[in-house]
């Protein structure tokens, strides 16, 4: 297939939030993704565990993408007893006959300011494109500062515009929910509504499944509801 252009966004999910939609839908309509890969991430055990299962947070993310042509959630890592690298997970790809340059990493600019820490850095970095999306209180303008020395990589592109033939770090400014999966865990822990943050048919598997309840009882995996697994995945030693 030619032209093809492949969005990968990994994330915990725990839970999938506007927010991941959001930064997706953004990337896709400017870099003009063909494929969008929503890849729920395989917690390793000396990490802080997600709230939930890897079962719902699957299944929370296909609900998410239920009826959105071209999008998908991907088991990749989840089907792997291995930790998430996304070094592994990009390498996978190749595998199956991916260019680096039809691969698109998508990244809140929170987690890619913490790039230079990930297993792999920098060779990582030729793996795929990263396209880094702002985040409210994150904006990727500010990477530059923060990241000097990949000054040289980063690329500003418009809708529509060809992306570049070798694997860049192309910054999307544009603005996403002001949601995190640690204030949903911290709102519904509380019984307060969390309408508008999620996608309703997620909020209804989150009601019907008990999840993020802080009574006994529950059906989570980990009372520790505060902490925040992410932001340190898919990445990081
Ligand atoms: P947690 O609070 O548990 O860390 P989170 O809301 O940060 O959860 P993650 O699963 O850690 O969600 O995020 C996966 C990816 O989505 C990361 O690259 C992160 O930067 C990005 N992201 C998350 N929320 C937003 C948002 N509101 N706007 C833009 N990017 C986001
Ligand atoms: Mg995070």
């Amino acid at each position: 297939m030619t032209n093809r252009r492949i969005g990968l966004l990994g994330g915990t999910f725990d839970p999938i939030h506007l927010g991941h939609i959001e930064l997706a839908a953004l990337a896709q309509t400017t870099l003009g993704l063909t494929e969008v890969l929503l890849i729920p991430a395989n917690v390793p055990p000396h990490r802080t565990k997600p709230l939930t299962s890897s079962f719902h947070r699957f299944a929370m993310t296909a609900l998410a993408v239920a009826g959105r042509p071209g999008w998908c959630a991907s088991d990749v890592e989840l089907r792997h007893e291995a930790p998430s690298y996304t070094t592994t997970t990009l390498v996978r790809f190749h595998q199956q006959g991916y260019l680096a340059r039809e691969l698109f990493f998508l990244i809140g600019a929170d987690a890619f300011a913490d790039i230079t820490s990930w297993r792999e850095y920098p060779q990582i970095l030729d793996r795929a494109h990263f396209a880094v999306v702002s985040r409210p209180s994150y904006p990727v303008i500010e990477l530059r500062e923060q990241l000097p020395d990949l000054v040289d990589r980063m690329v500003v592109m418009e809708e529509g515009e060809q992306p570049p033939d070798t694997p860049s770090i192309i910054l999307i400014d544009g603005l996403t929910a002001n949601v995190s999966s640690t204030a949903i865990r911290a709102r519904l822990s509380a019984g307060e509504s969390v309408e508008g943050m999620v996608d309703d048919r997620v909020r209804q598997h989150i009601a019907q499944h008990g999840l993020y309840r802080s009574s006994p009882g529950n059906r989570q995996t980990s009372s520790s509801v505060g902490n925040s697994p992410a932001g340190r995945l898919h990445g990081q030693n």
